[in-house]
């Protein structure tokens, strides 16, 4: 009897020892999931939706809250593909694509108007892992010139295809036209006028005429761009806009010139740049950041700032980038007033920002 009281004493308190000892230490399947988690890639998604004079002051709060929605859709539709184990150029092109669709950006649907009233589209991208990439520039009847982009580097020889060409290529490939109408909305047009009238001012300065419009100020920018670090460890970055109001003479800007618009190198980083494409050519921007990371190597951080701070801005550029790099750290840096962007991590945390102060 004794023997059996001490025997259930024993048993008590091994059961006793061991769920405690369960509690706090580890059990083996835990630590494999925990290092898994510790090992497990990084990933990551950053938006912009273009930089500019956008100053609180010119923003309506429906229009600010307009322009927030907008950007946490068009990052989520990204980031749930990140997440779900797709590749970065999904994620890109699903992203802008929203972008594109939206009349609020200056890409897609709210491309601004050249001199001549038409609307010419750019757009470029790049994979990080093969360093392949794809461009349009001056199309005028793709919905979304990203995914021509996209189709240009998978399935033709070429990098940077223009115009009708482009459309012919587009059309062979299984793309439907839109008719040019389809771009047409009455805020870029003001926006145009506007931009003819401030020409005339410039020429006559006699001439008297509001210039101040706070909502022709917001429509002059809008460029959209994506960058992404997938679970694969893959870099992938898109870019896509409409120009620059009242361009004339067929001009491209920097949005599909590959180094220049859009970057990408699986050994440094992605990049978008958005704002005063003829500087941001001069300059090139996008392969200007990845170089200072990989021969310099410094980082991304130290790098985004010299080339937009200091190197574009003495040039005298205007504009903005994001980037990420192969780890998933993160760049938003402009020399505006404001850009329009949104970055989630890895555990889905979202940020979104318009002004500087954001
Ligand atoms: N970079 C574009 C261009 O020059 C415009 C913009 O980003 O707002 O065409």
């Amino acid at each position: 009897m004794k023997n059996f009281r001490i025997l259930t004493l024993l048993i008590g308190f091994f059961v006793l020892f061991s769920c405690k000892n369960e509690k706090n230490t580890p059990t083996e399947t835990q630590k494999v999931l925990n290092e898994v988690s510790q090992n497990e890639q990084n990933f990551g998604i950053v938006i912009h939706g273009g930089a500019g004079t956008i100053l609180k002051e010119n923003m309506t709060d429906s229009m600010e809250i307009a322009y927030r929605n907008i950007l946490e859709e068009a990052i989520r539709a990204g980031h749930d593909i990140l997440n779900d184990g797709g590749n970065a150029m999904e994620a890109v092109t699903a992203s802008i694509n929203i972008m594109e669709d939206s009349p609020l950006f200056n890409a897609g649907k709210g491309a601004v108007f050249t001199h001549e009233g038409r609307n010419e589209l750019d757009a470029s991208v790049m994979d990080g892992n093969t360093l392949n990439a794809g461009a349009v520039a001056g199309v005028t009847q793709i919905k979304n010139p990203i995914n021509l982009a996209v189709e240009v580097m998978n399935n033709s020889e070429h990098v940077l295809l223009t115009g009708k060409g482009a459309e012919q290529f587009a059309i062979s490939r299984g793309f439907t036209t839109e008719d040019t109408s389809y771009f047409y909305t009455e805020r870029r047009y003001r926006s145009l006028q506007n931009a003819i009238k401030r020409e005339k001012v410039e020429l006559d300065h006699d001439e008297k005429v509001s210039l101040i419009d706070p909502f022709i100020l917001n429509t002059k920018y809008g460029t959209v761009g994506c960058v992404a670090l997938d679970k694969n460890g893959d870099l992938a970055a898109g870019t896509s806009t409409g120009g620059m109001t009242n361009k004339r003479w067929n001009r491209i800007g920097d949005s599909p010139i590959i180094g220049a618009g859009t970057y990408a190198n699986n050994n440094t980083c992605a990049v978008s740049s958005t704002g005063w494409g003829e500087y941001f050519i001069r300059g090139i921007v996008a392969y200007d950041i990845s170089a200072m990371m990989e021969y310099k190597g410094i980082s991304l951080e130290e790098a985004t700032e010299e080339v937009i701070q200091n190197k574009l801005t003495d040039l005298g550029g205007t504009g903005g980038i994001i980037a990420i790099d192969n780890e998933g750290n993160v760049s938003m840096e402009f020399n505006t007033a404001g850009m329009y962007r949104a970055h989630m991590d890895r555990d889905g945390s979202l940020n979104i920002g318009i002004y500087k102060e954001d």
